[in-house]
């Protein structure tokens, strides 16, 4: 029998017949000469000399077995729409969007941004993209005007295919006039716009350079166009990180390493079959959207929902509702959506047929204890935690169901997956740590298959940034804190950047949260380190109740408060009590859903927050500063 160590094992040992094996997955119209090049540590170079095309992989591959299986389903929730297209009408309308970009003058290696709401459109113009071997770069729709000019000078994109409007939550997010501020803000405003309208928001046009996409899609018709055959380590696109610590970086990813180990991750991680039917709740903006909407259940011939809403609109069993009518086997979601639930009637998530999901795969952020066993007996399903970033576009450390079935230890993401030399090493030395040790997670080089290739422009930014953090060796850096236990697994203890000095004692913020978070009253909590002139630093702790009512008046704050520090003595010790507990109805957060943790500190320490460009709630912080002084 094949065991998740064994295959990890013989990854690391014989890593070319490992991955030479797996790039059997996907097709290539020119096989590779060779399957790693790492003659220039640390970057390495998969499949060399092999041609193959992205679009190819995820559309036109399926023509011949499924083309009138559906491929991709758009469920509306803010506009009340559903359409699905199967692998056919796929493959028509990702055509006709290469003609127009083509038309529009994107040639092969041009960037192309795309701004856009979660519309087929945005899928269309990815696939579309990699089809004709233009590079995309996905953005956030609706991230504010300076963010986009940020991203728009950096990418120097030809085209920026964009929208009229979004809508969260029921209220339309006009794009365009954000749009407009930052081509305004950009040194490197593109040539041309090309607009999808929607019918959302009025738009004003700037005549010569913005197209509209309607209109253009009538003017191709039925042309065809070829996929371009790209070496494999050609670009596929740029994505830029989530900003969460600092100032995003553009995060390249290539053609061939990136499809092979998305096939094989479809397989091995998440056991989704061809015909399968896969729901990502996240957001094309997001790499867990490039991945897991878009390219990943495409590869491997499955249906993917592409989903328009909240979890909470029209109601808080909507995601449910829809993994009964799509019959969906694979579900992929993030910690933060998942809490958002539990503060929400439990009745909901048995209301719905769940019988057709395997598992829910959840990723993104910490998934703390309370949440994974409370999701997990909620609906019954195998909960999967799993750890990776932008920069590896697939999973660091999971338990691969798909390879063996091993118990899952709750806190844990599981396993180091196949093809990452994962070690946890002493943040000083860079020596290894011992099993209960905890260190900084690192990555031996070469990064497997799929990995960033480097720091969009920056081949010195990569280096610098990732690769020398460590005195004894080149190795790459997670900037998270990990430690491994016994049998091997995992945990991740939060950020390296995310820890507090309390009177010379190190803690993590993460730690102090799980104790908290297991306080039956609270549904979610921060904490952050604050200055204190007698200790250096202390914590604080901001937190959302299940039931707000609990805090009503300054009584039983202070009884909650006070129940709260006695259970982080409990069970870390008086050192790592907060000294103080405060309750709000939101947390800032970035668009993506994680924690804001340096803008709470600043606000707490009366600092200005600094860049909040990426935030998704400013009355959050609002709340927070009137939560402190209440
Ligand atoms: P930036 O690098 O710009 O500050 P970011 O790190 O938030 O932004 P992402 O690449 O989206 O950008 O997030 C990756 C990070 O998210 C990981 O390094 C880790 O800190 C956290 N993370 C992701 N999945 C998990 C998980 N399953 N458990 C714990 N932490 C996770
Ligand atoms: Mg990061």
């Amino acid at each position: 029998m094949t065991t998740t160590r064994a295959v990890h094992a013989r990854s690391l040992v014989d890593p070319d017949a490992f991955w030479a094996e797996q790039a059997r997955r996907i097709d290539w119209q020119t096989p590779c000469e060779q399957v790693l090049d790492y003659s220039r540590p640390p970057f390495a170079r998969w499949f060399v000399g092999g041609r193959t095309n992205l679009c190819h992989n995820a559309v036109d591959r399926h023509l011949a077995k499924r083309a009138e299986q559906p491929a991709l389903v758009h469920v509306s929730t803010e506009t009340d729409q559903r359409r699905s297209y199967s692998y056919r009408e796929l493959h028509a309308e990702v055509n006709r969007m290469a003609a127009v970009l083509l038309a529009l003058g994107v040639r092969q290696g041009d960037r192309v941004l795309i701004y856009m709401p979660m519309i087929p459109e945005a899928v269309f113009a990815m696939l579309a993209c990699t089809r004709i071997g233009a590079v995309h770069s996905v953005v956030f729709g609706g991230f504010a005007s300076v963010s986009l000019a940020a991203r728009i000078d950096d990418a120097r994109p030809r085209v920026v295919v964009s929208a009229d409007a979004g809508s969260r939550g029921g209220k339309v997010v006009p794009y365009k006039p954000l749009l407009d501020e930052a081509l305004r803000l950009a040194q490197n405003p593109p040539e041309k716009v090309l607009l999808v309208d929607r019918g959302l928001a009025p738009m004003e046009r700037t005549p010569g350079r913005d197209e509209d996409y309607l209109a253009w899609r009538e003017r191709v018709g039925g042309t065809q166009v070829p996929c371009e055959w790209l070496e494999s380590s050609a670009p596929s696109y740029i994505l830029y990180t989530s900003g969460t610590t600092g100032k995003p970086k553009g995060v390249q990813r290539d053609t061939g390493g990136y499809a092979v180990a998305l096939a094989t991750s479809m397989e091995y991680i998440f056991c989704g079959k061809p015909g399968d039917t896969m729901f990502c709740t996240s957001d094309i903006g997001w790499v867990v959207g490039h991945s897991y909407i878009v390219y990943g259940p495409l590869l491997a011939g499955m249906t993917t929902v592409l989903y328009e809403g909240t979890p909470v609109r029209p109601d808080a069993g909507i995601l449910w509702q829809l993994v009964e009518q799509y019959r969906v086997n694979v579900m992929f979601s993030a910690p933060t959506a998942i809490r958002v639930l539990k503060k929400q009637d439990p009745a909901w998530l048995t209301r719905y047929d769940l019988s057709s999901l395997r598992m829910l795969f959840l990723a993104g952020e910490p998934l703390d204890e309370p949440t994974a066993s409370w999701i997990q007996s909620a609906i019954g399903k195998p909960v999967v935690d799993n750890y990776w970033q932008t920069e590896t576009g697939w999973p660091i450390i999971a338990l691969q169901h798909g390879i063996e079935a091993l118990p899952a230890k709750l806190g844990s993401p599981g396993l180091p997956v196949y093809g990452y030399d994962v070690r946890i090493v002493d943040e000083q030395t860079g020596a290894e740590c011992a099993p209960g040790q905890k260190g900084v997670v690192a990555i031996e080089g070469p990064l497997p298959p799929g990995c960033m290739s480097t720091v969009w422009g920056d081949d010195e930014r990569f280096v610098k940034t990732y690769w020398s953090g460590f005195p004894d060796r080149q190795r790459y850096s997670t900037f998270d804190w990990g430690v491994r236990d016994e049998d091997g697994y995992l945990f991740i203890l939060g950020r390296t950047d995310d820890v507090l000095n309390v009177a010379g004692h190190r803690l993590g913020t993460r730690e102090i949260e799980e104790s908290i978070a297991s306080h039956p009253a609270v549904a979610e909590v921060a904490v952050v380190g604050i200055a204190d002139p007698l200790k250096g630093q202390v914590a604080l702790a901001v937190c959302i109740l299940r039931d707000a009512g609990r805090a009503a008046t300054p009584q039983d704050r202070m009884a909650l408060e006070g129940e709260i520090m006695q259970t982080v003595d409990r069970q870390l010790g008086a050192v790592a009590r907060p000294s103080r507990v405060v309750f709000v109805g939101a947390l800032p957060k970035t668009r993506s859903g994680k924690l804001l943790r340096r803008a709470i500190q600043a606000v707490a320490e009366g600092r200005d927050p600094g860049d909040l460009t990426t935030i998704e709630d400013p009355s959050a912080l609002a709340q927070f500063r009137e939560a402190l002084q209440g």
